[in-house]
C-alpha cells in the first residue's frame, strides 16, 4: 500500500515516514501545500495524510482540488481542535480526522480501516482459498500455518488480496508498493508473484496473460 503524508513539520514528517515505512508501506513526503497537491492528483495512493497548516497552500484547498478529480481516502493530521475545522475538514471531502498529538497506534488502525473501506472490504481480515491475511498483525496463513514473508512480498500478497476478484495490472502493483525513491527495475514485481506461489501455493495467484493478475475472490 501506498501513503502520501503532506506535512510541513519536518521531524513529524520523518517519524510518520518511518514508523508506517516499518510497517511496510511505500511512503510519498510532501512538505508544502503545492507539491502534495501535484502527488496527489499525479499518483494514485491508497491513502494520503495531510496536514491543513501547510506553506503555499493550506490543506483545504489542497482537498478541494483533489476531490475534483479523485477519490482517494484522505485522513486529515492536523493541531486545530477547534469543532469549525473539523467540520470544514469532512465537509472537504476528507474522510477522517485526526488531531495531533496522536498514538501512532490509532493512526495505524484508522488508515487501516479507511484502505478497507475504499477497497469495499469490511474485515481486517483478507481471505482467498487456503490462504488468509490478517492485515493487523501483518501475518499470513496458509492452511493455517504462518508464512514467513518479506516486506515486499507481504505488500504484493496484501494489495492483491484486497482487490481479490479484480484484474490487478503490473502497473498497479508497481505504484501500490514502491515509493519515489525506490529502483523498480532492481524489483521486478513478476519475481514477488512467483515466490509468493511457491510459499502460498501455484493457485493462489492466477496469471492472465498480457494483462495482470487475480486472486479468487
Ligand atoms: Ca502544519
Amino acid at each position: 500500500m501506498r501513503v502520501l503524508i503532506v506535512e510541513d513539520e519536518p521531524d513529524l514528517a520523518r517519524v510518520l515516514g518511518k514508523t508506517l515505512e516499518e510497517d511496510g508501506f511505500a511512503v510519498d513526503l510532501a512538505h508544502d501545500g503545492e507539491s502534495g497537491q501535484h502527488l496527489a492528483e499525479s499518483v494514485d495512493y491508497d491513502v494520503i495524510l495531510l496536514d491543513l497548516m501547510l506553506p503555499r497552500r493550506d490543506g483545504w484547498t489542497v482537498l478541494g482540488g483533489l476531490r475534483k478529480r479523485k477519490q482517494t481516502p484522505v485522513l486529515i493530521i492536523t493541531a486545530r481542535d477547534a469543532v469549525g475545522d473539523r467540520i470544514r475538514g469532512l465537509d472537504s471531502g476528507a474522510d477522517d480526522y485526526l488531531v495531533k498529538p496522536f498514538e501512532l497506534g490509532e493512526l495505524r488502525a484508522r488508515i487501516r480501516a479507511l484502505i478497507r473501506r475504499s477497497a469495499g472490504r469490511a474485515s481486517a481480515i483478507l481471505s482467498s482459498g487456503e490462504v488468509e491475511l490478517d492485515t493487523r498483525s501483518r501475518t499470513v496463513r496458509r492452511k493455517g500455518e504462518t508464512v514467513p514473508l518479506t516486506p515486499k512480498q507481504y505488500a504484493v500478497a496484501e494489495y492483491l488480496l484486497m482487490h481479490r476478484g479484480e484484474l490487478v495490472t503490473r502497473a498497479m502493483l508497481y505504484e501500490h508498493v514502491y515509493d519515489e525513491d525506490e529502483d523498480t527495475l532492481s524489483n521486478v514485481v513478476d519475481v514477488y508473484v512467483a515466490q509468493l506461489r511457491r510459499k502460498l501455493g501455484q493457485d493462489f495467484i492466477r496469471t492472465r496473460r498480457g494483462e495482470g493478475y487475480i486472486v479468487d475472490g
